[in-house]
């Protein structure tokens, strides 16, 4: 792929316009949305660094790298769509972004659904958790 082929994270964006500065830390995510898409670009292009520099400050210690890299290269990332956010906009403190990310693992089609909890500290959007579906 690349970099004027369109962005992993499906919005129709080039890579360079979307998730790639972020990836490569020339611009920061404005909304909860924006970091989960820049996250799952990450997956799709084995940016492990970016996948704990985004994650809750206090989580970072638990972030086992070399497990998240082996997952990341073992797949095969097809898609995402992203189905609701809550609140997560530039002017919140917090948000959720519901989605589907889908890929291929050992060639059967898989589909990871998520309803993901951000919060900002200092400016910058955090990955907190996982929340159950209401
Ligand atoms: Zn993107």
């Amino acid at each position: 792929m690349t970099i004027q082929s369109a962005c992993p994270c499906g919005s129709g964006e080039p890579y360079a316009a979307c998730c790639l500065r972020f990836l490569e830390q020339r611009a920061e995510p404005k909304t909860a949305e924006e970091l989960m898409r820049s996250r799952y670009s990450a997956f799709a292009k084995g940016h492990i660094t970016y996948l704990k520099d985004t994650l809750w400050p206090r989580h970072q210690a638990g972030f086992d790298a070399g497990a998240t890299a082996k997952w990341a290269e073992d797949n095969h990332w097809t898609g995402l769509t992203v189905l609701a956010t809550e609140a997560g906009r530039a002017g919140d403190r917090d948000g959720t972004v519901l989605f589907e990310a889908r890929y291929l693992a050992e060639g059967r089609l898989q589909v990871h659904r998520e309803l993901s909890r951000f919060r900002k500290k200092a400016g910058r959007w955090y990955y907190v958790e996982a929340l159950p579906e209401k």
